[in-house]
């Protein structure tokens, strides 16, 4: 969800007239648009603001903007900190960034944190890291509590966009040659619990979303993040497996193995359940690859805990998981909890995490070695004239080869690691397997 507004904030600016900049000495604006998630994330943008200052000083023409669900967070407290930022811009905000800049260059340090969002953000102009592939949000915020999260937070509850705006979107990026997009939510199975269809009192369907986009021509690819176990359905496995354009992986949140821990959490799902869709969508979508976000130290995990994530992890085998050490934000309801787990326990069980996270990340790939799959090129690969390219079961490829971004090609897998595959290009099969 940051990375899409990041290419809106880049679309207003450059709409504006400005123009992207490596070098920090030419640059007129500097945004930083950050990521509350975890605490480490807060303690750069301080740091990173820190070195701005000198440069600010040489050149007080220089406009700092801090934007993002920091920014949403902290507020007022961004430029009590560091008082030579001069628009901090919440979340809801991005609409007014240039009219916020404008002000900041007349009056002096601005702030935007409304709680509502006016526009969406997809409304907005994008610079986009590719032309070929694009993130599109369907329905920002969440209604749930989780209670490590601090994303209800800044990003406010769920607001689902018209399943018509969604569609003239996506209609509007494959004209303009988008062959892959990925739909945005932090709960995309609750897209629609809040709009109804035009002409009816009906809500649309995740699924609805899914058939209607993977139909929209020239888009090849579809893929979409996140789903909630807890509000999962059949019908969404069934249009993952009849809308052909729909990539086969899925990135599904376990978050933890115990289910006194998933309690805690306020997850409303428990192991057996999780692991029953898995064997649901596997059944119904042969090859489908699976990733995960998995928090180790939530407070209260006791090593029962802890083995119980494991085993889900030894039975889930996922392609890849994220994993994160718990941090508490000031805000959630798990920060005041009064167990915290001491950091070297947290520590030593990520790593024991790691280690049996990464032999199934390797036999899972190793699994695919001599398979051939369809790729996109994505850019050029790091080592000698080679690009890197993705399956549609989201696993990276590195081919010794030179195609250009935004095409497709075969490839037979040669090698692999926990982490990506090689391959060669081979023919494309007269009968396509995934
Ligand atoms: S579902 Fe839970 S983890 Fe995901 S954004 Fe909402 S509150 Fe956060």
């Amino acid at each position: 969800m940051n990375e899409h507004d990041s290419e809106r904030i880049a679309g207003l600016l450059m709409a504006d007239g400005l123009t992207p900049t490596e070098d920090l000495d030419q640059a007129g604006v500097v945004v930083f648009n950050t990521c509350a998630i975890r605490e480490n994330a807060e303690n750069r943008l301080y740091g990173n603001l820190g070195h701005l200052k000198p440069l600010k000083d040489r050149n007080p023409a220089l406009r700092i903007v801090v934007a993002g669900c920091l920014a949403q967070k902290d507020q007022g407290a961004i430029q009590a900190r560091a008082p030579w930022v001069d628009v901090v811009v919440g979340t809801h905000a991005l609409p007014q960034l240039l009219d916020l800049l404008a002000t900041a260059e007349r009056d002096g340090p601005q702030m935007d944190v409304s709680e509502s969002t006016e526009v969406f953000p997809s409304a907005l102009p994008a610079a986009r890291h590719d032309d070929f592939r694009a993130w599109v949000s369907i329905a920002p915020g969440c209604d749930n509590a989780c209670t490590f999260c601090i994303v209800p937070l800044v990003r406010g509850p769920q607001r689902s966009r018209a399943i018509g705006d969604i569609v003239a979107e996506v209609q509007g990026l494959a004209r303009r040659g988008v062959i892959e997009i990925t739909l945005l939510g932090q709960n995309v199975n609750t897209y629609g619990r809040d709009v109804t269809v035009p002409g009816s009192s009906s809500r649309p369907l995740f699924a609805d979303l899914l058939r209607v986009v993977g139909a929209i021509e020239g888009i090849r690819r579809v893929r979409f993040t996140s789903p909630h176990p807890h509000d999962f359905t059949p019908d969404v496995i069934d249009a993952m497996a009849e809308t052909s354009s729909v990539c086969e992986h899925i990135h599904f949140p376990l978050q933890s193995g115990s289910d006194r821990v998933l309690k805690a959490m306020q997850r409303s799902y428990r192991r057996d359940r999780y692991l029953g869709w898995l064997e649901r969508i596997r059944a119904a979508i042969p090859g489908i690859a699976v990733s995960t976000d998995i928090i180790v130290g939530f407070p209260t995990e006791t090593e029962d805990d802890f083995q119980a994530t494991l085993d889900v992890v030894e039975r889930a085998g996922f392609d890849s998981a994220y994993t994160f050490q718990y941090s508490p934000r000031p805000g959630t309801r798990a920060a005041g909890f009064v167990e915290q787990v001491p950091k070297e326990v947290v520590q030593e069980r990520f790593d024991r995490l790691l280690v049996l996270q990464e032999r199934i990340s390797l036999d899972r790939a190793r699994a695919q070695v001599g398979h051939a799959f369809e790729v996109l090129v994505e850019g050029a690969g790091k080592r000698g004239p080679s690009v890197q390219a993705r399956t549609r079961t989201n696993r990276i490829v590195h081919v010794p080869d030179e195609l250009d971004p935004g095409t497709f090609a075969w490839t037979r897998i040669t090698g692999a690691a926990a982490h990506y595959l090689t391959g060669e290009l081979v023919p494309a099969p007269d009968v396509i397997t995934v």
